[in-house]
Protein backbone atom coordinates (compact mmCIF):
# COMPACT_ATOMS: atom_id res chain seq x y z
CA UNK A 1 0.00 0.00 0.00
CA UNK A 2 1.48 3.25 -1.14
CA UNK A 3 0.73 6.58 -0.05
CA UNK A 4 2.41 9.55 -1.73
CA UNK A 5 3.38 12.87 0.16
CA UNK A 6 5.69 16.09 0.21
CA UNK A 7 7.80 16.91 3.40
CA UNK A 8 9.98 20.05 3.19
CA UNK A 9 8.09 21.22 0.07
CA UNK A 10 10.10 21.83 -3.02
CA UNK A 11 12.64 19.11 -2.43
CA UNK A 12 11.64 15.91 -2.14
CA UNK A 13 8.67 13.45 -2.51
CA UNK A 14 8.40 10.93 -0.49
CA UNK A 15 6.35 7.91 -0.40
CA UNK A 16 4.93 5.94 2.22
CA UNK A 17 4.15 2.05 2.40
CA UNK A 18 3.88 -1.70 4.22
CA UNK A 19 6.90 -3.77 3.44
CA UNK A 20 6.52 -7.98 3.31
CA UNK A 21 7.45 -8.03 7.23
CA UNK A 22 4.66 -5.32 7.62
CA UNK A 23 6.94 -3.00 8.59
CA UNK A 24 6.36 0.68 7.80
CA UNK A 25 8.61 2.17 5.17
CA UNK A 26 9.79 5.04 3.70
CA UNK A 27 11.02 5.59 0.34
CA UNK A 28 12.62 8.76 -1.51
CA UNK A 29 10.66 9.36 -4.92
CA UNK A 30 12.20 11.86 -6.24
CA UNK A 31 14.75 14.96 -5.40
CA UNK A 32 12.79 17.74 -7.21
CA UNK A 33 13.75 21.22 -7.61
CA UNK A 34 17.28 20.87 -5.96
CA UNK A 35 20.11 20.72 -8.18
CA UNK A 36 22.54 19.17 -6.24
CA UNK A 37 25.41 19.61 -9.07
CA UNK A 38 24.85 22.81 -9.31
CA UNK A 39 25.59 22.90 -5.51
CA UNK A 40 28.46 21.35 -4.98
CA UNK A 41 29.90 22.77 -7.99
CA UNK A 42 29.25 26.26 -6.34
CA UNK A 43 30.93 24.81 -3.09
CA UNK A 44 34.21 23.25 -4.73
CA UNK A 45 34.59 26.49 -6.89
CA UNK A 46 34.24 28.35 -3.82
CA UNK A 47 36.74 26.71 -1.79
CA UNK A 48 39.33 26.52 -4.40
CA UNK A 49 41.35 28.61 -1.96
CA UNK A 50 41.18 26.14 0.89
CA UNK A 51 42.22 23.63 -0.63
CA UNK A 52 45.49 21.79 0.92
CA UNK A 53 44.53 23.37 4.61
CA UNK A 54 45.11 21.10 7.37
CA UNK A 55 47.89 18.24 7.66
CA UNK A 56 48.15 15.05 6.20
CA UNK A 57 48.50 12.03 8.48
CA UNK A 58 51.73 10.80 8.71
CA UNK A 59 52.02 8.71 11.63
CA UNK A 60 51.22 5.51 9.30
CA UNK A 61 54.10 6.62 6.57
CA UNK A 62 51.87 5.80 3.58
CA UNK A 63 49.33 7.96 3.74
CA UNK A 64 52.01 11.21 4.14
CA UNK A 65 52.57 10.35 0.46
CA UNK A 66 48.89 11.38 -0.68
CA UNK A 67 48.35 14.47 -2.45
CA UNK A 68 47.32 17.02 -0.03
CA UNK A 69 45.47 18.89 -2.41
CA UNK A 70 43.05 16.77 -3.57
CA UNK A 71 39.39 17.64 -3.14
CA UNK A 72 36.52 15.97 -4.35
CA UNK A 73 32.58 15.43 -3.23
CA UNK A 74 30.54 12.96 -4.46
CA UNK A 75 26.28 12.37 -3.85
CA UNK A 76 24.14 9.31 -4.00
CA UNK A 77 20.26 9.69 -3.99
CA UNK A 78 18.04 7.17 -3.39
CA UNK A 79 16.33 7.85 -6.76
CA UNK A 80 19.58 6.39 -8.19
CA UNK A 81 21.17 9.55 -9.13
CA UNK A 82 25.04 10.50 -8.35
CA UNK A 83 26.71 14.03 -8.77
CA UNK A 84 29.86 14.42 -8.50
CA UNK A 85 33.01 17.20 -9.04
CA UNK A 86 36.48 17.05 -8.42
CA UNK A 87 38.67 14.17 -7.55
CA UNK A 88 35.09 11.98 -6.77
CA UNK A 89 37.09 9.41 -8.48
CA UNK A 90 39.86 9.03 -7.58
CA UNK A 91 40.92 6.32 -5.09
CA UNK A 92 42.05 7.24 -1.25
CA UNK A 93 42.69 5.14 2.03
CA UNK A 94 39.26 5.00 3.40
CA UNK A 95 40.84 4.11 7.07
CA UNK A 96 38.78 5.25 9.61
CA UNK A 97 35.47 5.13 7.60
CA UNK A 98 35.62 1.09 7.50
CA UNK A 99 34.31 1.21 11.10
CA UNK A 100 31.00 1.84 10.15
CA UNK A 101 31.18 -1.37 7.87
CA UNK A 102 32.41 -3.63 10.40
CA UNK A 103 30.16 -2.50 13.46
CA UNK A 104 26.90 -2.97 10.47
CA UNK A 105 28.59 -6.30 10.25
CA UNK A 106 28.87 -7.06 13.44
CA UNK A 107 24.96 -5.99 14.70
CA UNK A 108 23.53 -7.63 11.98
CA UNK A 109 24.74 -11.01 13.11
CA UNK A 110 24.32 -10.48 16.93
CA UNK A 111 21.92 -7.43 17.33
CA UNK A 112 21.87 -6.07 21.22
CA UNK A 113 24.55 -8.31 22.50
CA UNK A 114 27.17 -6.16 20.66
CA UNK A 115 26.53 -3.70 24.11
CA UNK A 116 28.02 -5.85 26.05
CA UNK A 117 31.41 -5.03 24.15
CA UNK A 118 31.36 -1.74 23.16
CA UNK A 119 29.72 1.06 24.61
CA UNK A 120 27.75 3.80 22.68
CA UNK A 121 28.71 7.50 24.01
CA UNK A 122 31.08 9.73 22.65
CA UNK A 123 34.44 9.65 24.20
CA UNK A 124 35.38 13.03 24.37
CA UNK A 125 38.89 11.95 23.66
CA UNK A 126 41.49 11.52 20.80
CA UNK A 127 39.99 8.29 18.49
CA UNK A 128 43.42 6.45 20.11
CA UNK A 129 42.92 7.11 23.25
CA UNK A 130 44.21 4.63 25.95
CA UNK A 131 42.51 6.61 29.27
CA UNK A 132 39.59 5.70 29.49
CA UNK A 133 40.11 1.68 29.14
CA UNK A 134 41.28 1.21 32.48
CA UNK A 135 38.66 2.70 34.69
CA UNK A 136 36.03 1.71 32.41
CA UNK A 137 36.89 -2.13 32.79
CA UNK A 138 38.28 -2.39 28.90
CA UNK A 139 34.73 -1.46 27.53
CA UNK A 140 35.57 1.32 24.65
CA UNK A 141 33.20 3.76 25.09
CA UNK A 142 31.73 3.64 21.00
CA UNK A 143 32.36 1.69 18.42
CA UNK A 144 34.07 4.30 16.26
CA UNK A 145 37.42 4.93 17.87
CA UNK A 146 39.87 2.66 17.35
CA UNK A 147 39.42 0.78 20.73
CA UNK A 148 35.80 -0.41 20.24
CA UNK A 149 36.93 -0.57 16.34
CA UNK A 150 39.47 -3.16 17.68
CA UNK A 151 36.43 -5.40 19.55
CA UNK A 152 34.40 -4.93 16.65
CA UNK A 153 37.15 -6.37 14.10
CA UNK A 154 37.72 -9.31 17.16
CA UNK A 155 34.11 -10.40 17.09
CA UNK A 156 34.11 -10.20 13.35
CA UNK A 157 37.22 -12.69 13.34
CA UNK A 158 34.72 -14.65 15.37
CA UNK A 159 32.27 -15.07 13.31
CA UNK A 160 33.69 -15.34 10.17
CA UNK A 161 36.22 -17.93 8.71
CA UNK A 162 37.81 -15.08 6.23
CA UNK A 163 36.70 -12.04 8.09
CA UNK A 164 38.77 -10.25 5.09
CA UNK A 165 37.39 -11.85 2.30
CA UNK A 166 33.66 -11.44 4.37
CA UNK A 167 34.05 -7.62 4.35
CA UNK A 168 35.26 -7.16 1.24
CA UNK A 169 32.32 -9.28 -0.10
CA UNK A 170 30.09 -6.15 1.86
CA UNK A 171 32.05 -3.31 0.68
CA UNK A 172 31.52 -4.64 -2.56
CA UNK A 173 27.89 -5.39 -2.46
CA UNK A 174 26.70 -2.19 -0.88
CA UNK A 175 29.25 0.07 -2.75
CA UNK A 176 28.45 -2.18 -6.50
CA UNK A 177 31.56 -1.84 -7.42
CA UNK A 178 33.52 -5.37 -7.59
CA UNK A 179 37.00 -3.92 -7.74
CA UNK A 180 37.04 -2.60 -4.43
CA UNK A 181 40.88 -4.26 -2.84
CA UNK A 182 42.92 -3.23 0.06
CA UNK A 183 45.88 -1.75 -0.85
CA UNK A 184 48.52 -3.63 0.82
CA UNK A 185 51.13 -1.00 0.89
CA UNK A 186 48.97 0.94 3.60
CA UNK A 187 48.11 -2.09 5.25
CA UNK A 188 51.89 -3.09 5.68
CA UNK A 189 53.05 0.40 6.72
CA UNK A 190 50.22 0.98 9.33
CA UNK A 191 51.45 -2.97 10.50
CA UNK A 192 54.66 -1.37 11.12
CA UNK A 193 53.49 1.44 12.94
CA UNK A 194 51.29 -0.03 15.05
CA UNK A 195 52.57 0.30 18.48
CA UNK A 196 49.38 1.95 19.76
CA UNK A 197 46.45 0.00 18.46
CA UNK A 198 48.72 -3.24 19.25
CA UNK A 199 48.55 -1.50 23.22
CA UNK A 200 44.80 -1.58 22.93
CA UNK A 201 44.37 -4.69 21.63
CA UNK A 202 46.36 -6.21 24.16
CA UNK A 203 44.87 -4.24 27.41
CA UNK A 204 41.27 -4.58 26.49
CA UNK A 205 42.30 -8.72 26.07
CA UNK A 206 43.82 -8.88 29.81
CA UNK A 207 40.23 -7.78 30.33
CA UNK A 208 38.24 -10.51 28.08
CA UNK A 209 37.39 -7.83 25.57
CA UNK A 210 39.23 -9.74 22.62
CA UNK A 211 38.78 -13.37 22.25
CA UNK A 212 41.10 -13.93 19.30
CA UNK A 213 45.36 -13.62 18.45
CA UNK A 214 46.53 -10.08 18.72
CA UNK A 215 48.67 -10.26 15.45
CA UNK A 216 45.72 -11.61 13.51
CA UNK A 217 43.56 -9.27 14.85
CA UNK A 218 46.13 -5.77 13.88
CA UNK A 219 46.61 -7.36 10.62
CA UNK A 220 42.98 -8.15 10.05
CA UNK A 221 42.15 -4.17 11.30
CA UNK A 222 45.07 -2.90 9.49
CA UNK A 223 43.63 -4.40 6.21
CA UNK A 224 40.36 -2.92 6.91
CA UNK A 225 41.42 0.76 7.38
CA UNK A 226 43.82 -0.14 4.03
CA UNK A 227 40.70 -0.22 2.03
CA UNK A 228 40.71 1.72 -1.08
CA UNK A 229 37.77 3.58 -2.21
CA UNK A 230 36.74 6.63 -4.01
CA UNK A 231 34.20 9.51 -2.97
CA UNK A 232 31.80 7.71 -5.58
CA UNK A 233 32.32 4.42 -4.05
CA UNK A 234 31.71 5.63 -0.29
CA UNK A 235 28.61 7.97 -1.24
CA UNK A 236 27.19 4.52 -3.41
CA UNK A 237 28.14 2.58 -0.13
CA UNK A 238 26.74 4.59 2.61
CA UNK A 239 23.29 4.27 1.24
CA UNK A 240 22.05 1.43 2.52
CA UNK A 241 22.18 3.40 6.09
CA UNK A 242 19.99 6.97 4.36
CA UNK A 243 17.14 3.91 3.55
CA UNK A 244 16.80 2.70 6.73
CA UNK A 245 18.90 -0.70 6.36
CA UNK A 246 17.82 -1.62 2.94
CA UNK A 247 20.23 -1.79 -0.13
CA UNK A 248 18.95 0.29 -2.99
CA UNK A 249 21.31 -1.42 -5.26
CA UNK A 250 19.64 -5.33 -4.70
CA UNK A 251 16.99 -4.74 -2.53
CA UNK A 252 18.50 -7.04 0.51
CA UNK A 253 17.49 -5.70 4.04
CA UNK A 254 21.13 -5.22 5.94
CA UNK A 255 19.94 -4.00 8.76
CA UNK A 256 16.46 -3.59 10.46
CA UNK A 257 15.22 -0.39 10.98
CA UNK A 258 15.83 -0.11 14.72
CA UNK A 259 19.42 -0.81 14.15
CA UNK A 260 19.64 1.42 10.87
CA UNK A 261 18.27 4.20 13.47
CA UNK A 262 20.88 2.83 16.19
CA UNK A 263 23.70 2.52 13.73
CA UNK A 264 22.58 6.70 12.83
CA UNK A 265 22.52 8.19 15.86
CA UNK A 266 26.15 6.64 17.03
CA UNK A 267 27.71 8.55 14.08
CA UNK A 268 25.82 11.41 14.74
CA UNK A 269 27.04 11.71 18.40
CA UNK A 270 30.74 9.57 18.14
CA UNK A 271 31.50 9.56 14.05
CA UNK A 272 34.02 12.09 14.41
CA UNK A 273 35.79 11.33 17.75
CA UNK A 274 36.31 14.63 20.12
CA UNK A 275 34.78 16.68 17.39
CA UNK A 276 31.63 15.26 17.00
CA UNK A 277 29.87 17.18 18.76
CA UNK A 278 30.55 20.19 16.65
CA UNK A 279 30.41 18.33 13.64
CA UNK A 280 26.54 17.95 14.49
CA UNK A 281 26.54 21.66 15.15
CA UNK A 282 27.57 22.39 11.96
CA UNK A 283 27.17 19.78 9.83
CA UNK A 284 24.03 18.32 11.15
CA UNK A 285 23.87 15.00 10.13
CA UNK A 286 25.08 11.46 10.97
CA UNK A 287 28.86 11.15 9.52
CA UNK A 288 31.95 9.09 9.71
CA UNK A 289 35.64 10.24 9.10
CA UNK A 290 39.23 8.71 8.34
CA UNK A 291 42.29 9.91 8.78
CA UNK A 292 42.82 9.66 5.11
CA UNK A 293 40.89 12.54 5.05
CA UNK A 294 36.98 11.18 3.79
CA UNK A 295 34.25 11.89 5.36
CA UNK A 296 30.86 10.44 4.44
CA UNK A 297 27.52 11.75 5.55
CA UNK A 298 23.72 10.84 4.85
CA UNK A 299 19.94 12.42 5.17
CA UNK A 300 17.88 9.80 5.81
CA UNK A 301 15.26 8.91 3.29
CA UNK A 302 17.34 11.42 0.74
CA UNK A 303 20.95 10.93 -0.23
CA UNK A 304 24.07 10.26 0.86
CA UNK A 305 27.63 12.51 0.52
CA UNK A 306 31.50 11.76 0.34
CA UNK A 307 34.09 14.37 0.71
CA UNK A 308 37.69 13.79 0.31
CA UNK A 309 40.35 16.42 1.19
CA UNK A 310 43.29 14.95 2.75
CA UNK A 311 44.39 17.54 4.73
CA UNK A 312 43.20 16.77 9.02
CA UNK A 313 42.23 19.54 11.54
CA UNK A 314 44.17 18.94 15.38
CA UNK A 315 41.08 15.97 15.97
CA UNK A 316 42.46 14.02 13.08
CA UNK A 317 39.02 15.51 10.61
CA UNK A 318 39.79 16.23 7.04
CA UNK A 319 39.71 19.89 7.87
CA UNK A 320 38.26 21.32 3.96
CA UNK A 321 36.11 17.82 4.26
CA UNK A 322 34.00 19.38 7.72
CA UNK A 323 33.81 22.90 6.30
CA UNK A 324 32.24 21.19 2.86
CA UNK A 325 29.82 19.82 4.45
CA UNK A 326 28.80 22.89 6.52
CA UNK A 327 28.51 24.73 3.63
CA UNK A 328 26.19 21.60 1.98
CA UNK A 329 23.77 21.16 4.84
CA UNK A 330 23.35 25.03 4.70
CA UNK A 331 23.09 25.68 0.79
CA UNK A 332 20.39 22.67 0.85
CA UNK A 333 18.69 23.98 3.73
CA UNK A 334 18.15 20.40 4.61
CA UNK A 335 19.86 18.26 7.48
CA UNK A 336 18.30 16.00 10.29
CA UNK A 337 17.23 19.11 11.86
N1 LIG B 1 44.05 3.13 10.83
C1 LIG B 1 43.95 4.30 11.65
C2 LIG B 1 44.43 4.01 13.06
O1 LIG B 1 44.16 2.97 13.58
C3 LIG B 1 42.52 4.76 11.65
C4 LIG B 1 42.33 6.02 12.43
C5 LIG B 1 41.37 6.98 11.82
O2 LIG B 1 41.06 6.96 10.64
N2 LIG B 1 40.94 7.91 12.64
O3 LIG B 1 45.05 4.81 13.65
Amino acid sequence: MYAVFAVSPFITIFALYFESDGCLALLCLKNIFMDYQEVINRIYSDFQSKRGEGKVADYIPALAETDPMRYGISISSLDGDTFAVGDADVNFSIQSISKVFTFAMVLRLIGDKIWEAVGREPSGNPFNSLIQLEYEHGIPRNPFINAGALVMTDRLISLYDRPKEALLDFIRSVSGNDDIYFDQHVARSEREHADRNMALAHFMKSFGNINNDIDTLIDVYCCQCAISMNCNDLARAFLFLANHGVNPLDGERILSVSQAKRLGAVMLTCGLYDESGDFAFRAGLPGKSGVGGGIVAYIPGNLSIAVWSPGLNPHGNSELGVETLERFTTDIGNSIF
